[in-house]
């Protein structure tokens, strides 16, 4: 299991390693540009090649980019339609270019709109931008449910998925607070177990490829996205131990997008927290701990952009 965080890459795509590294990250997740704009940032071969370097010369084994919040691939507005698909492209263009494990996407909302109809528009996005790229998988992030929006129950990832094609590139990251948010009780070892024999029967295992640890501040079902930092909210310890300790997770990163202790970020403690956590929820499953990483305590006081939703 890859324990890291969303870091800022502000001043450099290569300055995300140095926060990951500081704050004991195995794997970090970034915007491929400032996430509130449709203005892409426009980087070279140079800059990818430096952030590889970096990358290969690091305790960080996998990156993660989280596409822009302005996207919506499922609008029937037909100039924000090609502006997300432009800026999905992108993301999996920078994607293929530093090395990325997939491009994380929120699937889009359909407004006051018919579901069917926005997920059958926005499986259309997604499939002309893989068509658009080569390799960079795409993974559609569940959610917590509020409004219209894609993607809040493993049914709908699943007509998604089958709305853009199919494809091997088309995989799922899980949110830990959406899932909660969106009905899935995970607080305990036993119920995160069942959500997940539930999410391989409808969506398949095989499709997981990443995964955001962040507590909630809302409760179960509330459709409300609304982070914690790990250990302070709905979940509490133990829901958080019980997913650290996932043995389907085993090989996957895991990324924290909490607010921090400041709300500038995931820090170094709480990176460090998450390492302890595995730990005791691997000791409550009764197994042995195994490639959990060593936390690197660092200086965590270098400002990073307000982590995603
Ligand atoms: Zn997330
Ligand atoms: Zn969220």
């Amino acid at each position: 299991m890859l324990i890291g965080a969303h870091v800022s890459q502000a001043g450099g795509l290569s300055k995300a390693i140095e926060r990951g590294v500081e704050r004991g990250c195995r794997s970090i997740q970034i915007f491929n540009q400032s996430p509130r704009m449709w203005r892409p940032t426009a980087y070279d071969e140079d800059d990818f090649a430096a952030f590889r370097a970096a990358m290969e010369a690091s305790q960080i084994d996998a990156v993660v980019i989280h596409a822009v919040y302005l996207i919506n691939c499922a609008s029937e507005d037909p100039e924000i339609r090609e502006k997300s698909l432009a800026s999905l492209t992108q993301s999996l263009r920078v994607g293929e270019g530093i090395g990325a494990s997939a491009v994380v996407l929120h699937p889009g909302s359909a407004l006051r709109g018919h579901v069917g109809e926005a997920i059958a528009r926005a499986g259309e996005v997604f499939r002309e931008a893989l068509e658009a790229t080569d390799h960079c998988p795409l993974h559609l992030e569940d959610t917590a449910g509020a409004g219209g929006t894609l993607g809040r129950s493993f049914e709908e990832l699943s007509e998604l998925i089958d709305a853009a094609g199919g494809g091997k590139r088309l995989g799922v990251c899980l949110d830990s607070c959406h899932l909660l948010a969106s009905g899935y009780d995970i607080r305990t070892i036993e119920g995160l177990g069942e959500t997940l024999d539930r999410f391989d029967a409808t969506v398949g295992l095989d499709r997981l490829g990443s995964l955001h640890l962040n507590d909630s501040q809302t409760p179960l079902g509330s459709n409300r996205d609304r982070h914690a930092n790990i250990g302070e909210g709905e979940l509490g310890e133990e829901g958080c131990a019980a997913f650290l300790s996932e043995p389907r997770f085993d090989d996957l990163p895991v990324l924290l997008e909490t607010p921090g202790p400041d709300k500038r970020g995931t820090s170094a403690e709480e990176i460090a927290l998450a390492n302890e956590l595995r730990e005791r929820g691997l000791k409550a499953r009764g197994g042995r701990a195994k490639g959990a990483g060593g936390a690197r305590r660092g200086s965590a006081k270098r400002a990073a952009d307000r982590p995603p939703a």
